[in-house]
């Protein structure tokens, strides 16, 4: 198993100290598509998977779900988080074990997600869990605290609606002060990603890599490739990939995906779990 970058005591202790000016913000990649965000002293938690669900869930499976780095926090230490956002229902993205541990330490979490997805988080989550779930539109804008977010169609694989015309996927823009963040959530390219994102102007645009490779009959997400013709594609000052390093059956390396940022001259930023990133770094 990989060992994380920072992990535990180790990392809260980073995360608590970090420089809380408006000036700047910080990010974490916590694992899969899970990052915290810090702007002054308020965090927003983007798709947390802190629990090992899948593993358990696909043990006696076909389709084991083998972990290949180690888990960054225990959710239950995250009583200072009371936002975050789910993408789209599938486990890695919503998982009840992480989301339930959060809410019970900080005793009041605000989940953002797709306003098609509300009634079955209900149900994964349970009825009186005491989450407030906050369903969102594409293109509809939420402000909560801080951090303002901005509801984006995703296509995992295509952009799939409910019967209300609602997307059940989903990626988002949080933005606060000065600064948009984007994470795609699961995504390939669709006719109206980059027309919908070049209304704001992204800092750092996080990525999936593991995605689209015929060899392996995988689609589902951008391939490293692809992340980083997006990132070019839509102005964003950083590039960061996620969607790896979690599963063995399901994980790619980040070697093409710098190699295409170099080659298209899209500043990049390849990030081990439990590692933070500062805007202080941006050019
Ligand atoms: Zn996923």
């Amino acid at each position: 198993m990989k060992p994380a970058y920072k992990k535990n005591q180790d990392l809260l202790s980073e995360i608590k100290n970090a420089d809380e000016s408006s000036e700047k913000f910080h990010l974490w990649w916590l694992g899969q598509s899970g990052f915290l965000i810090k702007w002054c002293q308020d965090y927003i938690l983007l798709d947390p998977y802190l629990s090992d669900s899948l593993t358990d869930k696909y043990s006696l499976t076909d389709k084991p779900h083998i972990r290949i780095t180690e888990q960054t926090l225990n959710p239950k230490d995250l009583d200072f988080v009371s936002i975050a956002t789910s993408s789209h229902n599938h486990t890695d993205h919503l998982d009840d074990q992480t989301l339930l541990a959060i809410n019970k330490s900080s005793q009041g979490l605000r989940l953002i997600l797709p306003k098609a997805n509300v009634q079955f988080a209900t149900e994964r989550l349970g009825k009186d869990s005491g989450i407030e779930l906050i369903g969102i539109k594409e293109n509809e804008s939420i402000k909560i605290g801080n951090f303002t977010i901005n509801g984006i169609a995703a296509a995992h694989n295509q952009v799939e609606r409910d019967e209300e015309g609602y997307p059940i996927y989903m990626g988002f823009i949080v933005q606060f002060g000065n600064w948009a963040v984007y994470h795609s959530g699961d995504t390939l390219w669709h006719d109206q990603l980059t027309d919908s994102l070049l209304n704001w102007s992204i800092d750092v645009a996080i990525v999936p890599i593991n995605g689209n490779d015929p060899s392996r009959r995988v689609a589902g997400n951008l391939n490293g490739t692809e992340a980083a013709t997006l990132s070019k594609a839509i102005n964003a000052k950083i590039a960061i990939p996620h969607h790896f390093d979690m599963f063995e059956f399901n994980t790619a390396s980040p070697d093409e995906f710098t190699k295409a940022c170099e080659s298209l001259k899209q500043p990049f930023c390849v990030l081990q779990n439990g590692q933070g990133w500062s805007s202080a770094t941006l050019k």
